[in-house]
């Protein structure tokens, strides 16, 4: 994997920047507000200022006064709330032929100002040298906080729970913020996350099925786990007539049709919802402060293929490498498309009706629930599937605002940035959104297709796309990002004549 190059994007800092006449969405949970003038020194909100009501003209005498380098930013009609977090969000590598400039720009161009690396494949160095340029604004990125694989550059498997604590010792030294798990035996798990915990390190878990019937979301949150990412081992937890799920007797884990059929059958062989169990299991999750990050977005295309594989944005923004890379393929993870039809598809409907109904319940009685999209895989694109995973939270019962906290100050408390991040606030640091329409009536005003709309000349038209990202004081072009995009994307198919074809299908 190349390192990003130096950045080349973005104005500012500004000794002071002045955000003129924008309505907030403070990321607090709190109601839109405005119009406000927000005050903005080097990388720090100094000022929020109200400056009149909706409907009049501004008071012009509320306004605060632009200093003499000062530049002012009007934001008059538009929205502006506080940078995403990206909770699940791989660099891509190899495998999907892509390069960190163009992953970056696509986040970027969609609001994210943060993101958190699970796995951090591309090896720890590689990341953190990359969150450290980022810190320092030499590249064209949003925040990184390194999740690294347990046991990532360990020589051989980790055995013994001495061996796991060394290596946690050791990724703590060498700066990563977590640790993502797969999964492990019970006493492996019990030392590295008594480690990681005593040591401040993060954690959360994908609790693969080859090792679920080990530990369960309900033994390892046990144990010290702090989080956990998609959904699998949660409805094991919550299993009530068997303890293994019901996998057909010529399954094969490594058959990728067969690892998603089933999966979409899973959450039917838990305990209802609102049931003892059920309930036992959430408030426990509950009284140990534990993260869900849903990634719903990810598996959407098991529950409706085509909508996935003909999304509009694959067209300009999806590099061939990646369009390839999520093709129909026996060896590509994710790409099992081998014989997948209506049956499928409805069980994967009914899957995520349970499973929406669990992280909505979760969220109304307090727990932490964040955003994250796991793009790069299953016919999902950068950014792109972040602003989708809002929708289906939306469709899982969460306000709006709901929505926006859970993609800022949620994460960061989970991060423990929140004193820094995650809310549009006095003293906090400027990483924020700004959109020409009102997300909340439709987030789709957040793709950077934007959204449709009929114009007086009943001509179809295009809204929003988020106008401007501002990461540390720095002001991102959102759209300017999104050509740089078409124009790596348009490059590649100049060179190869590459065009997009849907599988099987002779043109
Ligand atoms: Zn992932």
């Amino acid at each position: 994997m190349p390192d990003a190059p130096d950045r080349t994007e973005g104005d500012g800092p500004y000794d002071q920047l002045i955000i003129r006449g924008v309505t907030m969405i403070d990321g607090t949970g709190s109601p839109a507000v405005g119009p406000v003038d927000i005050v903005i020194e080097g990388n720090v909100i100094t000022r929020i200022q109200n400056v009149g009501y909706p409907g009049v003209p501004i008071n012009e005498n509320r306004r605060p006064q632009l200093a003499e380098n000062g530049y002012e930013l009007d934001a008059g009609g538009m929205y502006i709330l506080p940078g995403f977090f990206d909770m699940h969000a791989h660099t891509g590598g190899n495998a999907q032929g892509t390069v960190p400039e163009y992953v970056y720009k696509l986040w970027l161009a969609h609001g994210i100002t943060s993101i958190r690396e699970p796995g951090s494949f591309n090896s720890l160095n590689w990341t953190l040298r990359h969150k450290e340029r980022s810190e320092n604004n030499e590249i064209t990125a949003p925040r990184i906080f390194s999740y690294v694989g347990f046991g990532q550059g360990h020589e051989g498997p980790i055995i013994t729970p001495q061996q796991a604590r060394n290596w946690v010792q050791t990724i703590h030294e060498q700066g990563a913020d977590g640790i993502k798990f797969f999964g492990a035996r019970p006493e492996i798990w019990e030392a590295a996350l008594d480690e990681a915990n005593s040591l401040g390190v993060g954690s959360m878990a994908h609790h693969a099925q080859p090792r679920v019937v080990y530990a369960n979301v309900s033994h390892t949150s046990e144990l010290g786990l702090r989080g956990m990412t998609h959904w699998y081992g949660l409805p094991e937890a919550l299993f009530t007539d068997r303890v293994i799920q019901n996998y057909p007797l010529d399954y094969n884990y490594s058959d990728e049709q067969h690892r998603f059929e089933e999966a979409g059958k899973l959450w039917k062989q838990a305990a209802e919802p609102g049931s003892d169990k059920w309930n036992e299991v959430m408030n426990r999750l509950l009284e140990l402060d534990f993260e869900i990050n849903p990634t719903f977005t990810i598996y959407e295309a098991s529950r409706d293929l085509m909508r996935e594989r003909r999304a509009e944005w694959h067209e300009r923004y999806t590099l061939p490498s990646l369009w390839q890379f999520f093709q129909p393929d026996r060896r590509a993870h994710g790409s099992y498309w081998f014989d997948w039809g209506t049956e499928q598809e409805i069980a994967w409907k009914e899957n995520y009706r349970i499973w929406m109904q669990f992280v909505n319940d979760y969220k109304n009685r307090g727990g932490r629930v964040t955003v994250g999209s796991d793009a790069g895989y299953i016919f999902k694109l950068y950014g792109f599937a972040y602003i989708r995973e809002m929708e289906l939270l939306r469709e899982a019962g969460f306000h709006p605002l709901e929505i926006f906290q859970s993609a800022s100050l949620k994460a960061a408390e989970v991060l423990g940035v929140d004193h820094q991040l995650g809310t549009i606030e006095e003293g906090k640091l400027a990483d924020l959104v700004i959109v020409g329409e009102n997300p909340q009536v439709n987030l789709q005003v957040l793709y950077g297709t934007g959204a449709i709309r009929v114009n007086e000349n009943n001509e179809a038209v295009r809204v929003g796309g988020v106008k401007y990202t501002i990461k540390d004081g720095i002001i991102f072009d959102a759209k300017q990002l999104l050509r740089d995009v078409e124009e790596m994307v348009q490059q590649v198919k100049d060179e190869t004549g590459f065009e997009i074809t849907q599988p099987g299908l002779d043109y």
